[in-house]
């Protein structure tokens, strides 16, 4: 069995904070590039071009792309032959979370309590989600998540009788009424499928999923591109303000489901997809 200290794995999330609030992943960056080739609007061109800068920026002087820094999310894969020495898993990430929001000069953004709202002051406690694979190896994936877009998130419980239109439609939908507060262009992350808990976190783990790849479903590939193209015409455009980019990709993930129902879930994330995955 291998080990690993608990004080790496929480340097590890430590640096991950920051590096997420900071820098955009690749596909992220590259999809922005496209949009701003794609745009027709002239005003949605102007808006991206602001966005991009606003990214580089980021990067080069290690300041966060956005004021909200986020709800710290984890995915977590841990490997059955590979253990944590010195504390739990859990209270290493959060350890983590703690010194990087604290060291990388970032809003902390979590309350103790929905109701009476109380900032914890150190964005603990982090959202994790745990996964055991084979092998011994820990990979961790997190994910900054900000409100405005988390916000206009919606879950439904269809019918199997409304079938793959009715998806459609409602993920469709919830795009448009979330119009400019998910601060677009957006990412659309996709759950369908389990049950009502299980399509929400597919939903999450789906904005994971690289932008430049294609769904190696090929249901899932083509519902994407066919949602992709009727989000686009909307015409909601970058931040809203009209124009032919809406979203930068659409990502589904599906789940077995029971004979007598069909969930679908939309989890929304803005342009500062902000996201890093590291393995030890
Ligand atoms: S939705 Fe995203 S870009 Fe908009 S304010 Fe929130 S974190 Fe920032």
């Amino acid at each position: 069995m291998r080990t690993i200290p608990s004080t790496k794995i929480s340097e590890t999330v430590r640096k991950m904070c920051i590096q997420a609030a900071c820098e955009l992943p690749r596909d992220v960056s590259d999809a922005l590039e496209k949009a701003a080739a794609e745009e027709k609007s002239p005003v949605g061109r102007d808006i991206i071009e602001r966005i991009r800068e606003n990214v580089r920026l980021g990067r080069e002087e290690q300041r966060p792309i956005c004021q909200d820094t986020g709800v710290s999310v984890f995915f977590i894969q841990k490997g059955c032959d590979v253990g944590v020495d010195g504390g739990t898993l859990g209270n290493a990430i959060n350890t983590g979370v703690k010194l990087g929001y604290e060291d990388g000069y970032l809003r902390k953004s979590v309350v103790r309590h929905p109701l009476d709202r109380v900032n914890t002051k150190t964005n603990t406690p982090a959202v994790i989600h745990f996964e055991e694979v084979e092998g011994d190896k820990l990979t961790i994936c997190m994910m900054a998540k900000g409100a405005g877009c988390e916000n206009m998130s919606r879950l439904r419980m269809l019918t199997p009788a409304q079938g793959e239109e009715g998806v459609k439609d409602f993920i469709v939908e919830t795009v448009k009424k979330g119009w400019a507060n998910p601060c677009p262009p957006v990412v659309v992350g996709v759950g369908i499928g389990g049950t009502f808990e299980v399509c929400a976190l597919l939903a999450k783990k789906a904005l994971l999923g690289d932008l430049g790849e294609k769904n190696p479903d090929p249901i899932l590939a083509r519902i994407e591109a066919e949602l992709l193209e009727r989000i686009n015409n909307l015409g909601i455009g970058p931040q809203g303000l009209g124009g032919t980019v809406t979203a930068l990709g659409v990502r589904i993930l599906a789940h077995p489901c029971h004979i007598a129902s069909l969930p679908v879930a939309v989890n929304m994330e803005c342009h500062a997809h902000r996201h890093v995955k590291v393995t030890l």
